[in-house]
């Protein structure tokens, strides 16, 4: 196996608990290697600090899949898997649809695997993950005898990686039953691997409180906020997004849940339809912004903090008294501290004085390692007038 010998010093961040080595912290790279397999890891001295898979197209040159002297095989796959569907299991994670491998979070980087009933929907996102396709394959056939396993790979993922995305179709939705609701997935269309999964715990808190109010959710896509908050009893839900394709999801959604009826749903800007409904005077009693990321660059990190000032600032003016606001940013440069304080300009341009019931984050099947501060990057607010 090659052996990846970084500078002096990079071994800092290795050791505090980070996996990942950029291509400016390499030294040497001795011995055969090979595109997207295993190399071993040291520091300049030559102590071993882990192995992972090697990236050379990437400036992400490897991510630690191991830290102890073992083999990057099968077997370790096997284990990484079953501790993350322990750990989904124990903490009563493991829904009708959940994310069962979240890649850095789960030990596995570069891989993320997805469970809608019976399906598990495996992604690649690096090479070495894409060249280990067959080896998650066997190891979700052990654990979930007879399921169904789909591969749909991130294109974006894959051409920064060097690799031909596997994108496997299937054929007609998947219908998952959540509880007392129902939803469509299409898998291979839409975002993600099919739904937000990571909204799932902010959904079932807002639904919570959504009996008798007037929703908007400007960023929509297919209805999941809206359609728990009318199931939640809420009176009637204005939808927007720009994509007609989302709007389609949540129209199916909507009638899934026999819900359709209080909905009221528009094509448009989110930008534009803020401010029109502001112009309009309606008011509403719970309002959901949860845009798509506004920057996913450090440098443009200003240009997305007017973005999401100026939404949450019309999206506060929109509320009736007692109303909520349920707010998020999924931005990984833009920090749940820097996030609070966009929205409290946002409040102190608008002239109000929100109270802050929570601050909220991914669902928990996505979890945050403490020392990889990368994987933290859904931050929310609940504010209420
Ligand atoms: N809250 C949703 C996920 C929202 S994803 C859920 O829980 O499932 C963000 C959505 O914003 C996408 O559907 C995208 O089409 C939409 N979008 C992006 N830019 C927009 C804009 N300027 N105006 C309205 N919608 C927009």
């Amino acid at each position: 196996m090659a052996t990846l010998i970084l500078k002096r010093g990079a071994e800092r961040r290795i050791r505090a608990g980070h996996p990942w080595i950029y291509r400016g912290e390499v030294a040497d790279l001795k011995g055969a290697w090979a595109a997207g397999a295993a190399v071993e890891v040291s520091d300049s001295t030559g102590r071993f600090l882990g192995r992972g898979f090697y990236s050379p197209r990437s400036s992400l040159v490897c991510r630690l899949l191991t830290r102890v002297d073992e083999p990057v095989d099968a077997a370790l796959f096997h284990r990484r898997l079953q501790a993350a569907q322990r750990y989904r299991q124990d903490g009563g994670l493991a829904g009708p649809a959940y994310r069962l491998c979240w890649s850095e979070a789960d030990g596995l980087p570069g891989l993320v695997v997805d469970r809608y009933g019976p399906v598990s929907v495996i992604q690649c996102l690096t090479l070495g993950m894409a060249r280990s396709a067959d080896v998650v394959r066997e190891a979700l056939a052990q654990l979930f005898p007879g399921d169904v396993i789909v591969r749909l790979d991130d294109p974006t993922a894959a051409r920064i990686e060097g690799f031909d995305p596997v994108r496997e179709s299937r054929e007609g939705e998947l219908i998952v039953e959540d509880g007392a609701a129902r939803f469509a997935v299409t898998l291979g269309t839409g975002h993600k691997t099919g739904l937000y999964l990571d909204q799932r715990d902010n959904r079932a808190l807002v639904a919570g409180l959504a009996r008798g109010r007037r929703v908007l959710d400007t960023f929509c896509y297919a209805g999941g906020f809206p359609w728990h908050a009318l199931l939640g009893g809420a009176s009637s839900a204005r939808l927007v997004d720009s994509s007609a394709d989302a709007l389609g999801l949540a129209r199916r959604n909507l009638a899934l849940n026999g819900v359709e009826g209080r909905a009221f749903i528009a094509l448009g800007n989110a930008f534009d339809a803020l401010r029109e409904l502001e112009a309009r005077g309606e008011r509403f009693g719970l309002v959901v912004l949860d845009p798509p990321p506004f920057t996913r660059r450090k440098d443009a990190v200003e240009a997305a903090a007017r973005g999401y000032k100026e939404i949450n600032l019309r999206g506060l003016r929109l509320l009736e008294p007692g109303g909520l606001l349920a707010t998020f940013s999924c931005s990984h440069h833009v920090s749940a501290a820097l996030f609070e304080d966009i929205c409290r300009q946002a409040a102190g341009d608008a002239g109000l004085r929100p109270r802050l019931l929570a601050t909220l984050t991914q669902s928990r099947d996505h979890p945050i390692l403490l020392t990889v501060p990368e994987t933290h990057y859904l931050t929310g607010l609940l504010l209420q007038l």
